[in-house]
């Protein structure tokens, strides 16, 4: 669930709060969290200060001293939340562990605990997510390594998605998906753009006209920004609960279309649970 607008979130929220504090202690409790980690050991980053936090697509890069990054990529269902030596508490990510219930929950995985006792919480109930803790020198080769393609918060070149969509007869929904098209977009993101541009997301990519991709393209900026407005989707249950109209679909299955009082329907498309109108969104 945290694509790039909840990730964009959880970069803010640690560069406003943790950026320029110095690590006390680091626990990992679940080892696979590791598993793409090319420093075995977090305590490595004990004694070091937190000095950026950057993102590329769904992926936070967090920047020590001592020449460190730890890459966190949130997966599914990743949640980071920072309490603050006052108990102040923010939280981003996914829904579950409740953002006000009692940390560590019984998903919590890992923590990272600065001087002041200042701490932040990665929670995972999929397990899906993982830690790359690795050199400086390392960095540029690992994303390189993740085949991410343009940001989908930068000016997307319309011509070069005209042209990926012309080579590819599966739904249009499946193309946004694939990061190597556009890095950061997901299944919320995909859906709300789609509907923006009026595109039904099993319409075959090749079939879009230039006009209707062009229209795409315009919809992405707009429905991200409103993400990160917002700090990321709300969708609980997976059920989304709307603020100033968005998700206008996604996680809103029977729920009446904000645009036209149609039931939004859910399908699944490139295996995904899959939001669109009936009436907004045309079939061709
Ligand atoms: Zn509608």
């Amino acid at each position: 669930m945290p694509e790039l607008p909840e990730v964009e979130t959880i970069r803010r929220l640690c560069e406003t709060h943790l950026v320029g504090h110095k690590v006390r202690d680091v626990a990992v409790t679940l080892p696979k969290l590791l598993r793409q980690s090319m420093l075995p050991e977090p305590q490595c980053l004990s004694g070091e200060s937190l000095i950026a936090a950057t993102r590329r697509a769904k992926v936070l890069d967090l920047a020590f001293t001592g020449d460190l990054h730890l890459l966190i990529h949130f997966k599914l269902a990743g949640q980071w939340a920072i309490v603050l030596p006052d108990g102040e508490r923010h939280v981003a990510g996914h829904p579950v562990p409740k953002p006000d219930g009692d940390l560590p929950h019984m998903s919590t995985h890992a923590s990272i605990l600065f001087d002041d006792g200042r701490i932040a919480w990665y929670s995972d109930i999929r397990q899906f997510g993982w830690f790359n803790l690795l050199p400086s020198d390392d960095v540029h080769g690992v994303m390189d390594g993740l085949m991410l393609g343009p940001e989908a918060t930068d000016p997307i070149d319309v011509a070069r998605l005209e042209s990926l969509f012309s080579r590819r007869s599966v739904p249009v929904k499946a193309v946004l998906l694939d990061q190597k098209v556009l890095a950061g977009l997901g299944n919320i993101y995909v859906d709300e753009a789609l509907f923006s541009a009026g595109i039904h997301p099993t319409r075959p990519a090749k079939s879009l006209i230039s006009d209707e991709t062009a229209r795409l393209a315009a919809a992405i900026a707009p429905v991200l920004a409103e993400g990160i407005r917002q700090g990321g989707a709300t969708i609980v249950n997976s059920k989304a609960i709307p603020d100033n109209g968005f998700p206008a679909v996604h996680g809103r299955e029977g729920e009446p279309c904000f645009t036209c009082g149609s039931s939004i329907v859910k399908v699944r498309v490139a295996g995904r649970g899959t939001y669109f109108c009936p009436s907004c969104q045309t079939i061709s």
